[in-house]
């Protein structure tokens, strides 16, 4: 039988784009459907947009810190519409970027909703297509919980076009995107509340690194409420807010954001005109090839619900292409040794197991930490401290986890990725020359065990 594509895409984010060029490239007739923006989450509402406030945010510390070097500075103003339209033009670009990369490279791009129609069928605006293989990479989308005034609430999608930096923000939930939307709001100049329903945030991350940033974003004077959450909120007559807690506590806000997790995004797919199945959590099921239950569809990125960062879809991405069209490059994706940020101020780097996971799986742990105030402070009144800690096993030496709370983590532990990766043990890692004067020289100068 004839196809009208080899493989079809749907959603343009940052797992469909890579598959679908990739694809291209290696001589498959591929289509690509979009539906809302090109790049997906991260360009327009994800990664991109959100590093951007980041930086914005940051402004707040550096004219701080400027004075000790001598500079004075007259009164710092801060102008959300400005930061905003700035940050509008930026994505605008990177959707044309997108645009081009596609059509450039052969694809047949569809901008509107596919549905599927059966196995091998996708229907965009009306007109039905056939492919030999469908990939589903449509994403995610907030998840609010069902508490009455829900609609009173926004998530991290409406946050980015916010006509107006709110005066007062409640920041509900303790993972990624709560932190990092607490330190934004609060580096902005509102005053920012985070509330988490357990005893600490960041659930899964090295205790050491959770207890230390709770540390730092206290001292910045962010409010942050443990074993709290929203019961119900109510508009009032002024127009402001009021969240009444489940303890009975009513707090003020203009503005609850909610940052409790991302569904898979299934809305109008069709999934239901197929044999694919979704696993416990509501994801699609999908095998080690990303093939769904039904042989013809694959599903790749958020969707499956695995491990929700960009270059994990990417890599998915290209592992599809590969596998379909360019089997002799065919490499599974590893899982492994994933390394990540969390752009909060300070922000976290991390690769690799936290020392609970580590012992948890049963490896007899050796702890290596160091907290100092950065030189760059010297000179300042900022009392922020950095932590530095790398958990190793025991018995072979291996480092298992590098983790760091400090400026740029993120950039730091993305070279100490590869020395994972590539299986480096402690002796490695001291026998390493530091790069002097630099916070990141503390991963090679860690001597005594603090413990194990
Ligand atoms: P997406 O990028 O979500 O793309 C899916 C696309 O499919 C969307 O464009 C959607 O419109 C389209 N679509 C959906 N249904 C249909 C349909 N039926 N027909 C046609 N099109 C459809 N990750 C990081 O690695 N680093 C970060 O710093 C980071 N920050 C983030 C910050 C925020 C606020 C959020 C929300 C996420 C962040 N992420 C970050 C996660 C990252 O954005 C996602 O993991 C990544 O975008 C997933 O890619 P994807 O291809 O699976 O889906
Ligand atoms: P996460 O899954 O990271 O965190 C969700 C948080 O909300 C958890 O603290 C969870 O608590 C809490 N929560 C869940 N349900 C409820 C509820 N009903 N009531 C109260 N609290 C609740 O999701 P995010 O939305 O922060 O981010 C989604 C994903 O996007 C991340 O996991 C990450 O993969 C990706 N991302 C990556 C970024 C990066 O790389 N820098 C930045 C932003 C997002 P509990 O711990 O109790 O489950």
């Amino acid at each position: 039988m004839s196809y009208d594509f080899d493989l079809f895409v749907i959603g343009a984010g940052s797992g469909g784009v890579r598959a679908a060029r990739f694809a291209a490239g290696f001589g498959a007739r591929v289509a690509v459907a979009e539906s809302r923006y090109l790049g997906g989450t991260c360009v327009n509402v994800g990664c991109v947009p959100k590093k951007l406030l980041v930086y914005g945010a940051h402004f707040a510390d550096d004219f701080e810190l400027a004075e000790g070097y001598g500079w004075s500075l007259d009164e710092a103003k801060f102008d959300w519409p400005t930061l905003i339209a700035n940050k509008n033009r930026e994505i605008q670009r990177l959707n044309g970027i997108y645009r081009n990369l596609l059509v450039n490279s052969g694809v047949t791009l569809l901008e509107s909703h596919a549905k599927l129609v059966d196995a091998h069928h996708v229907e965009v605006d009306g007109q039905r297509f056939s492919a030999e293989h469908i990939l589903v990479a449509t994403g995610g989308w907030p998840q609010i919980p069902d508490i009455p005034g829900r609609e009173h609430a926004i998530s991290s999608n409406e946050a980015f076009y916010l006509g107006q930096l709110p005066r007062r923000v409640l920041v509900v939930g303790g993972g990624y995107i709560a932190v990092e939307f607490a330190s934004i709001f609060h580096g902005l100049g509102a005053q920012t509340t985070l509330l988490y329903r357990r005893e600490l945030f960041l659930r899964g991350f090295d205790g050491a690194v959770r207890r230390h940033l709770k540390e730092e974003l206290e001292r910045k004077g962010l409010d942050l409420q443990f074993n709290a959450d929203i019961a119900r909120i109510d508009k009032q007559s002024d127009g402001s807010l009021l969240a009444t807690l489940k303890d009975g506590r009513a707090l003020e806000a203009d503005c609850v954001f909610y940052a409790t997790g991302r569904r898979p995004m299934l809305d109008n797919l069709g999934l239901e005109n197929t044999a694919v199945e979704l696993d416990e959590r509501g994801f699609i099921r999908v095998d080690d090839d990303f093939r769904t239950t039904e042989p013809s569809i694959l599903a790749i990125g958020d969707v499956i619900g695995r491990v929700q960062l960009t270059p994990v879809a990417l890599a998915e991405g290209m592992a599809v292409a590969r596998r379909l069209f360019r089997p002799e490059e065919y490499r599974p994706v590893d899982y492994a040794y994933i390394p990540t940020a969390v752009f909060s101020l300070p922000n976290i780097g991390t690769v690799g197991l936290g020392e609970e996971q580590a012992r948890q799986q049963g490896y007899q742990v050796k702890l290596f930490e160091s907290r100092f105030r950065a030189l760059k402070l010297t000179l300042t009144e900022d009392q922020e401290r950095t932590l530095m800690k790398l958990v190793v096993d025991a018995d072979s030496d291996r480092v298992l986890g590098c983790h760091m709370v400090g400026p740029e983590a993120g950039e730091i532990v993305q070279g100490l990725a590869v020395a994972l990766k590539a299986g480096a043990t402690k002796r490695v890692f001291d026998e390493t020359l530091g790069v002097h004067p630099t916070a990141a020289e503390e991963f090679v100068t860690m001597r005594t065990p603090v413990g194990g």
